[in-house]
């Protein structure tokens, strides 16, 4: 084989796989979209056959063997072919690591897990879905140990979702958040309450799907390119590229404020994905880099963009306008006020932009003590209520509102929780890198995303997964990570709405 061979065998693979996964993608879609009810098992059995060949495909010998050509030529590759060259072989060699039965054992007690958890969930039975979360995290202990072994095996998972993140990182930031974010709290808990009137009342459904593609529109979703349907729990996904995203909510008619804040937020993924370079289509360096970047992106349009003081004088005007009953005698600043409402709550995806890290946090303490062995999982609604009174105060009522109330763990994503806090801390300092070179509120006013989403294309998106979550941050931001940018954000917004 030579080199040339290599490279052009390189480009194939990755189109065979995007190709792959464009079908199982769009089967996924479709069975939480349009999908009949009874067309399960259908779907089921095509997407068995289409993982069992991507499998194949992916860790073939034939795959293998051009994979480690390519790493031994290293030196003559360009730097996109060479990190295709890296990801692609980490993921071999892990798959290689883990004992196949034991791998199969585990795929099959998550789809267990998963419906266990729904089970559990609904009927308040925290007892049902024990034996599963125990099983969940022994399989995270074990396949940490066979991917790197003498590491630690949480530091082994928090890597896994933000490539660069330890314990120790993440104590040092969750620690800094908690130092400023909980006294903040407590301040505004003692002070007069703001008035949220404006998001009350009939919100019919057919006039928020009109705001949610407003909201696509203004914020630059491409219509060609970027699609919008409902679902129980929203969510983004790319069918086979960035030039094919999907975007999905969930609209509350006496809540406009949910679907409006999950189009924006999704909305975010979306640009990132789409804002890919062409040139990376049908690659693994297609989309988002992780999960710390990517949530930065989307709670950057929801939060920080989403419910400024500058956005609310445009988004009033257009609810005025979709719902002028609704709107009358309201105003901009109650807007404002009203749609930053910080108080503590029981549920994270419902969390404030003040108490949503604390949330994040609680999951943080719990993860890392039953990874260590500290806590066993039989403990954990008892000590996920103990965390929940400390560093919200609330008294939690049942393990539904509780511990089963995320997705994650049943999936078997141990380490995910902290991308969601992170990324809300990455996106403060890239808005402070932003306003250096754009008017960011005078765009916000006018509803003009352009000169914003062009920042972030360029100091962001177009790189797709080419460099570590680290080293983009650093490019784009201008400096190292620091946290306080984000507390000091967090206490000038909410000392100011709450006149504190
Ligand atoms: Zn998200």
């Amino acid at each position: 084989m030579t080199l040339e061979e290599a490279r052009n065998n390189l480009k194939t693979l990755q189109e065979k796989m995007s190709a792959y996964e464009h079908a199982l993608g769009l089967l996924y879609y479709d069975g939480v979209t349009g999908a009949p009810k009874g067309t399960a098992a259908n779907r089921g059995q095509t997407m068995g056959v289409l993982s069992e060949e991507l499998y194949k495909l992916t860790t073939g010998r034939e795959t293998v063997e051009l994979l480690e050509f390519l790493d031994q030529h290293k030196a003559e590759l360009d730097e996109k072919e060479q990190r295709m060259v890296f990801l692609l072989l980490k993921n071999i060699r892990q798959m290689q690591k883990i004992p196949m039965d034991e791998y199969i054992a585990h795929e099959k007690m998550i789809v267990e897990a998963e419906d266990a958890w729904h089970t559990a969930k609904e009927e308040n039975n925290f007892p049902l879905f024990e034996p599963y979360l125990e099983r969940i995290f022994a399989d995270a202990r074990k396949f940490a140990g066979y991917c790197a072994p003498g590491k630690d095996p949480y530091d082994y998972w928090l890597n896994e979702f933000e490539e660069g993140l330890n314990k120790e990182r993440a104590d040092e930031f969750f620690a800094t958040l908690r130092a400023h974010i909980v006294p903040l709290l407590q301040k505004v808990c003692a002070a007069p309450q703001v008035d949220t009137a404006i998001l009350k009342g009939h919100f019919p459904e057919a006039q928020q799907d009109a705001l949610s593609r407003r909201l696509m529109n203004v914020m630059g979703l491409d219509p060609l390119h970027v699609g919008l349907s409902t679902t129980e729990h929203p969510f983004t996904t790319s069918l086979g590229s960035h030039l094919d995203e999907r975007i999905t909510t969930h609209y509350y008619e006496d809540d406009f404020a949910s679907s409006l804040y999950s189009v924006i937020h999704e909305g975010g993924h979306a640009l990132y994905d789409t804002g890919s370079d062409d040139s990376l289509a049908y690659t693994v360096l297609d989309g988002g880099v992780s999960m710390g970047i990517h949530e930065s992106q989307s709670r950057f349009y929801e939060n920080l963009l989403g419910r400024s003081r500058a956005f609310c004088d445009y988004l009033f005007p257009v609810l005025a306008e979709i719902f002028p009953e609704q709107m009358a005698g309201h105003n901009a600043e109650e807007l404002y006020k009203a749609l930053n409402k910080a108080e503590p709550s029981l549920i994270r995806t419902e969390a404030d932009e003040l108490t949503y890290c604390l949330h994040v946090m609680v999951r943080y303490e719990l993860e890392k003590a039953v990874m260590a062995g500290r806590l066993a999982v039989h403990d954990l609604p008892a000590a996920w209520n103990r965390l929940y009174k400390e560093y919200l105060g609330v008294d939690v009522p049942d393990d539904r509102r509780g511990v089963l109330q995320d997705s994650h763990w049943s999936g078997g994503a141990v380490g995910y929780f902290p991308s969601y806090a992170l990324g809300s801390a990455y996106g403060a300092q890239f808005l402070k890198k932003m306003r250096e070179s754009v008017d960011v509120n005078g765009c916000l006013r006018r509803g003009d995303f352009g000169p914003i989403n062009d920042w972030n294309r360029q100091h962001i998106w177009q790189y797709g997964s080419l460099y570590l979550p680290g080293r983009l941050f650093e490019m784009a931001a201008g400096e190292p990570f620091d946290p306080t940018v984000y507390t000091d954000y967090l206490e000038e917004k909410f000392s100011d709405l709450y006149g504190l």
